[in-house]
């Protein structure tokens, strides 16, 4: 779905949550921003060869390396092996050695298809994609190393996970070290600072009222940053039922292996929750998102909502 008000060659595909929606610049050099998640790669290929036909995608850009927004980069790479591709400028060796800690794909317990890649995005560039001039700005928070777009003429940002209608994506690099929710901060500034008449977020649908999105963004923080443990507990619930979004049904002792060598699951049971054991802890958070309806259990697994 494309907003009316927002220019006929600028695609948004919505998707849902595994995957992050894509933006498709449209024009003699058409360009895919953000890839979905793998297991939807094939649909994510045909959505863009329906809006171009015969004309193939020339280059293509990662916002950021998580496996919901650069899990489909190996699918389309193998259709049209021609494209450029554009991941954060840090993380461009990382990508091409393809040394999963960096990537952080260990650590949060994901899989993502190995891709190369060839052209860094860096802060203060500026990028001429069919006629349109895009910055590329950081945006740490979510993620160290994720970049915004700005179309500074027409006022679009597209925003990944820094900033979406109702909120932001976890702050891993809270998770890290505190100074992760200085970072969001910045962020948020940042985007305040550029004024968007659009925002084209990495999940949900695009919006245009910016002061209540960052309003709200702002109060999330100042909850989070006040109670660090809850946001804590948050992102092992997202690790976790995005696990299980891939995965749909999974037996329980499977699933407590699996998180077993999650470092990012270790690491905040360890500083939060260390006085009870590890399958203690993580039982606790299946029934508590079974308990939200996120999830369900029946007969030994645990079943996605
Ligand atoms: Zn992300």
């Amino acid at each position: 779905m494309t907003p009316k008000d927002l220019p006929q060659d600028l695609v948004f595909f919505e998707r849902g949550w595994l995957s992050s929606n894509t933006v498709l610049l449209r024009g003699d050099d058409p360009v895919v921003i953000d890839s979905g998640h793998t297991s939807h790669a094939k649909l994510l290929a045909s959505l863009i060869q329906h809006r171009l036909g015969p004309q193939a995608p020339t280059k293509l850009i990662n916002t950021h390396l998580h496996s919901d927004h650069c899990g489909g980069n190996a699918h389309l790479l193998d259709i049209w092996p021609q494209l450029d591709t554009w991941v954060p400028q840090r993380v461009l060796n990382a990508t091409n050695m393809w040394d999963e800690h960096r990537l952080t794909f260990a650590d949060l317990g994901q899989h993502c298809p190995r891709f190369k890649a060839q052209s860094p995005l860096e802060a203060g560039q500026t990028l001429l994609l069919n006629k349109r001039v895009w910055e590329i700005h950081d945006g740490p928070g979510h993620d160290a190393d994720s970049v915004l777009l700005f179309a500074p003429h027409e006022r679009i940002l597209i925003s990944a996970d820094a900033l979406w209608e109702n909120g932001f994506g976890v702050l891993f690099d809270a998770l890290q070290n505190l100074s992760g929710f200085d970072q969001q901060e910045k962020t948020l500034d940042l985007i305040e600072s550029l004024n968007p008449q659009w925002v084209l977020p990495g999940h949900g649908g695009p919006f245009n009222d910016i002061k209540s999105a960052i309003t709200r963004a702002r109060g999330r923080l100042a909850h989070w940053r006040h109670e660090p443990q809850s946001h804590a507990q948050h992102a092992a619930h997202v690790l976790i039922k995005f696990h299980l979004m891939v995965r749909q049904s999974i037996a329980v002792a499977h699933l407590l292996q699996w998180a077993q060598e999650v470092r990012l699951l270790q690491r905040i049971h360890q500083d939060f929750h260390g006085e009870d054991t590890f399958d203690t802890w993580f039982m606790h958070r299946i029934e508590s998102l079974c308990l939200k309806k996120a999830l369900r259990m029946k007969q030994g697994h645990v079943i996605d909502v």
